[in-house]
């Protein structure tokens, strides 16, 4: 079965690829030819990942499923949400995003913040949605050199060290992501 991840992120596609059955073909947004940028204008992680599946179903023709995630830090008011890959600004930078959130951060005492991952399938004409939570908290410092983003200085619950400080297969096991395309892949298991 062939199906289009609609993402441009390699480690996202990496990430994925590891947890999906060989029966099961991923195609990226390359592979299909779209080097555009697609939409993503909606309030919600969950209408942003809808709204990027059904734009590649509509456009491209191929059934799909897209991830939205955001970073939601209690003391924030969830912030930045789904403002997570341009919370410093429009030049996406993972350091200038983390040094905002530090600074941010260092008048509250409380860390508390969580990963969200919405995954929206588009398969034979419908929609499912399937979502992944990873809690935890903000570090004070960066650590770690594995990962992407915002991993250097979030530190998931009941561990002791930074997603930037695991490898793969635990950040899989654990992390958002993984959660939500776990759900993802059950379900296409039953197809
Ligand atoms: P996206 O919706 O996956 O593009 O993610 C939005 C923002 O959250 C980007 O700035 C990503 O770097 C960040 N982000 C997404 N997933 C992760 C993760 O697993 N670890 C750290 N940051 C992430």
């Amino acid at each position: 079965m062939k199906i289009v991840f609609a993402t441009n992120n390699t480690s996202k596609l990496k990430e994925v690829q590891a947890l999906v059955h060989n029966s099961i073909t991923l195609l990226s947004l390359k592979d299909i030819g779209c080097f555009e940028d697609i939409p993503e204008t909606q309030n919600t992680i969950k209408d942003n990942a809808i709204q990027k599946a059904t734009y590649i179903k509509e456009t491209y023709g191929y059934d799909c499923f897209a991830d939205d995630t955001g970073l939601e830090v209690t003391a924030l008011h969830g912030a930045p949400g789904i403002y997570s890959a341009r919370y410093a600004g429009e030049q996406r930078n993972a350091k200038d995003n983390m040094d905002k959130l530090l600074h941010e951060l260092k008048a509250h005492s409380n860390r508390e913040a969580q990963f969200k991952t919405v995954i929206a399938l588009h398969y034979k004409g419908q929609f499912h949605t399937f979502t992944g939570i990873c809690k935890g908290e903000i570090t004070t410092k960066k650590k770690g050199t594995y990962g992407f983003g915002y991993d250097p200085i979030f530190k998931p619950k009941g561990y002791n060290k930074t997603f930037a400080e695991m490898d793969l297969e635990l950040k899989n096991e654990i992390g958002h992501r993984g959660k939500a395309i776990r759900q993802l892949i059950y379900f296409l298991s039953k197809l």
